[in-house]
């Protein structure tokens, strides 16, 4: 006989961890707060126009992750997706990542490649040796004007706070290329899911040994009824916020419609501070395969997630490193508890990590149990 285990979560951990356990002969209940399953990736079709909508936001696959690559592909079929995000700043719409068409167009030249590397090493500031912070990266990357028009705005707008406060991690997210190769991601593998992250999320839970419940909170003081609890939720919220709340950054998304094509592309950025938006999502072009006469758009803004909000980006400061250091060592003294996914260990993680660290956090239960050692 298997072990009964509960999965806090819906997402991509929960989803992942839950089949793998349940195909080695475990019964699995995954509950959910949520009345969908798939977290954060969550996509449904827009009542009025039909269109996928990416409801919490952007999501676009990609990984270098063979395994992950092959794993997503048994539960969806993927279609070939490339994501070439544009930035409206300084009153000009420029191509992202940072390449040499944004080089050219902004300094009104007409560079090629080497031309533009030496170029742009004479903007970069060689002052900063050991860049530490976001800011002292761009600064010593790509120099103050680059660095003022795409990155400084945005970021302040994203994170509210300096990019002299934020990591320079953050910042080693975006390349910067001198070619005119305008995808946004350099990994090998990139696609959309015909049928959207729901569907596939629903496939992965689709096993005898699994059991869904929505609408369907997990208090700790239930844990004793399993023999084994793997919590997707906030790391903080495990233990009731006693400690004092980890911070977040929460989205708004101010939701409207228009005709046709309202915006050209899927994702436009706004770098300019004065600009209230961080970005705009024209949904319609996540599924370029599909034809829509309406268009149903998000306009993003960021703030300090509330005690009622939806949790997105760890801000990790100092301040919330000294908080999570306390939580991390309750964490880590629980018996059959384990914490996964980009709440439970307080991570910015993108989809293909999650999934990878959510194999690995299935295959160390099982090892674990095979060899009956506690966890
Ligand atoms: N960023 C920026 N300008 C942009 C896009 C991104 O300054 O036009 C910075 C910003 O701080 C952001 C980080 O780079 O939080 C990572 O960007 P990414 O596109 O990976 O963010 P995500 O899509 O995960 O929100």
């Amino acid at each position: 006989m298997g072990d009964r285990i509960v999965m806090v979560g819906a997402g991509l951990s929960g989803a992942v961890i839950g089949r793998r356990l349940a195909e080695a002969g475990h019964a699995v209940t995954v509950m959910d707060a949520r009345p969908h399953v798939a977290g954060n990736c969550h996509t449904e079709r827009d009542a009025e126009t039909g269109v996928m909508m990416h409801v919490y936001g952007p999501h676009i696959f990609h990984t270098d992750d063979e395994g992950v690559w092959d794993y997503v592909n048994r539960f969806a079929n993927f279609l070939p997706y490339k994501n070439r995000v544009k930035s409206t700043t300084q009153g000009q719409v420029f191509s992202l990542p940072i390449n040499l068409h944004t080089i050219n167009q902004f300094y009104g030249r007409t560079m090629r490649p080497e031309e533009a590397r030496d170029f742009i090493a004479t903007q970069a500031d060689k002052s900063i040796t050991d860049p530490q912070s976001f800011e002292e990266q761009a600064l010593a990357f790509v120099g103050r004007d680059l660095y003022e028009a795409f990155f400084k705005g945005y970021t302040e707008k994203q994170w509210g706070c300096s990019p002299a406060e934020l990591p320079a991690s953050i910042l080693k997210r975006l390349p910067v290329r001198f070619n005119y190769d305008d995808n946004y991601f350099f990994h090998r593998f990139q696609g959309m899911p015909e049928d959207g992250y729901t569907a596939m999320v629903e496939h992965i839970l689709d096993h005898p040994g699994i059991t869904v419940h929505l609408d369907t909170r997990f208090e700790r003081k239930q844990a004793e009824g399993w023999d084994h609890v793997f919590w997707s939720g906030p790391l903080d919220g495990f233990y009731g916020f006693d400690l004092g709340r980890l911070g977040y950054r929460t989205l708004d998304f101010e939701r409207f419609r228009a005709m046709g094509d309202w915006q050209g592309c899927a994702v436009m950025n706004y770098g300019d501070p004065q600009v209230p938006q961080t970005r705009i999502t024209e949904h319609k072009h996540f599924s370029p395969w599909e034809e829509h006469e309406g268009s149903v758009l998000y306009r993003e803004t960021s703030r300090a997630c509330g005690p009622d909000d939806i949790p997105y980006y760890p801000i990790r400061l100092v301040e919330e490193k000294a908080l999570l250091n306390d939580y991390v060592e309750r964490a880590l003294n629980e018996q059959n508890v384990t914490f996964v996914g980009r709440l439970g260990t307080y991570r910015y993680l993108d989809m293909d990590v999650t999934i990878r660290e959510a194999m690995t956090a299935a295959d160390t239960f099982l090892d674990a149990r095979r060899s009956g050692r506690a966890m």
